[in-house]
């Protein structure tokens, strides 16, 4: 749920036609959220924009409606009227469900076209001739390139979605080769959390006077969340997580960690322990990271232990805690983890595990939120009573994750991933009164 803007000022007052308006309302949404009230209007007057927000805050449909209203506007009928590009091919697929369900009532079609997805079912779609095409760079390239019959000559709409991530090395050149196919005569979009040099530089190249919105001032976090930092020895990092884990037991919750190893690895310590948690990657195949984040969504498994993969852009709802066992290096990244959780007038708790080798990247993040936070009351015993089963758990995984690879290599193929998404529940749950005990 995006914030709504206090006061209520309409969809339809916004200048949205009727039929969009119903769309809207049957899709929950009664009033616009900040940054839609503040995009639409410029977008209905034909302008390029420029918007600051994070995901969580209504972002899509500032962007979506004006599109979908140009497209009902238009005189006929018009495949390939809009692309949006996303760094993700989860946050792709999310906006291509707003797009559905938003155009659900006016025959919209809508292509997906990301990296890990069968290439031929992707060109069916697109032989479809959608209205909207939603995808990641490089695999929009790649079609742009080698699926007959498509091409984007006729583009009127051009969304950059977390356009600072697409701005990076991984994608730079894919987005140029995109950006020399496309017609000049275009609106574009910038959505991006953070505004950054590069984000500048694309700005003057290929916007035209653009309107700049921003729904959130820059690198704050919000007020409902709560932040703590726990300072913990490198050696028993761990222990303190699973402490915390216990204290907050039955909360849902994301835990950050640096490497997509290090995700298989805790998730499996943690299941050993008798916590649901389930791993998200950008190692894992796509079906499988759609199966972790609906597994998530559902409640089956509360703990989700991610990469920076899942701290951008994912329209995941009511976490309730964030917490980064490994301090990320680029403080920016701490603003998009804690992000996912107190979002939309909710509270929300981000701990931050910092080790002795950790405390620069850790002031650092200080400096840019502009805050001293305060300190998460561990009682040390009680953490260093949990280690001689956090030491075990992590021994059982270790020991699951080698034999996995012996195994993959010995069959070359890769189901190491089906065995650690697969969430099993284990009978030596860890309890309060166990850690106690
Ligand atoms: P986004 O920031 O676009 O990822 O949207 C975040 C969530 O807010 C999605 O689940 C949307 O369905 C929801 N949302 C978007 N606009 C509104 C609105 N005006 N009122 C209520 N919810 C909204």
């Amino acid at each position: 749920m995006a914030d709504e803007v206090e006061e209520s000022k309409s969809f339809k007052a916004l200048g949205i036609c009727e039929q969009l308006v119903e769309a809207c309302h049957n899709l929950g949404w009664r009033n616009p959220s900040k940054i839609q009230a503040e995009a639409i209007p410029h977008a209905l007057e034909g302008k390029d924009l420029i918007g600051l927000a994070q995901t969580g805050s209504g972002k899509t449909g500032a962007f979506a409606l004006p599109i979908l209203q140009a497209l009902l506007e238009a005189t006929r009928p018009h495949a390939f009227f809009a692309c949006v590009l996303s760094p993700t091919r989860e946050l792709a697929i999310q906006i291509a469900e707003q797009f559905e369900a938003l155009g659900c009532g006016i025959g919209l079609k809508c292509a997906v076209v990301v990296g890990g997805v069968d290439h031929v079912q992707q060109a069916i779609a697109l032989a479809k001739r959608p209205h909207i095409v939603v995808g990641t760079p490089g695999r929009l390239l790649d079609h742009l390139s080698n699926t007959k019959g498509f091409s984007l000559n006729a583009l009127k709409y051009l969304v950059l979605d977390e356009a600072d991530r697409l701005l990076n090395e991984e994608f730079e050149k894919a987005l140029d080769e995109i950006l020399q196919v496309i017609p000049r005569e275009r609106k574009t979009y910038l959505f991006s959390a953070t505004m950054t040099k590069k984000v500048r530089k694309l700005q003057r190249a290929c916007l035209r006077n653009p309107v700049k919105i921003e729904a959130a001032s820059k690198y704050s976090t919000v007020d409902t969340l709560k932040q703590q930092y726990c300072f913990v020895p490198a050696k028993y990092k761990d222990c303190y997580l699973i402490y915390i884990l216990i204290e907050m037991s039955g909360k849902t919750s994301i835990v950050f960690t640096r490497t997509c190893d290090s995700t298989r690895l805790m998730a499996l310590m943690l299941r050993n322990l008798g916590l649901r948690a389930i791993p998200i990657s950008g190692q894992m195949s796509q079906a499988n990271r759609l199966g972790a984040l609906n597994k998530f969504k559902a409640g089956e498994c509360n703990i989700l232990v991610a990469t920076d993969v899942a701290s951008r852009g994912l329209d995941i709802p009511s976490v309730d805690m964030v917490i980064n066992y490994d301090i990320p290096t680029n403080s920016k990244n701490y603003i998009h983890r804690v992000g996912r959780t107190a979002r939309a007038g909710r509270s929300g708790v981000a701990i931050s595990l910092v080790n002795q080798y950790e405390l620069e990247w850790y002031m650092q993040i200080e400096k840019l939120i502009g805050k001293k936070l305060p300190e998460f009351p561990a009682v040390e015993e009680e953490v260093l009573m949990l280690m001689e089963r956090v030491t075990e758990a992590k021994r059982l995984s270790l020991m699951k994750i080698n034999e996995t690879g012996r195994k993959r290599r010995r069959k070359g193929g890769d189901d190491a991933e089906e065995d650690t998404d697969r969430y099993r529940p284990h009978p030596d749950k860890p309890s309060k009164k166990s850690k106690k005990r």
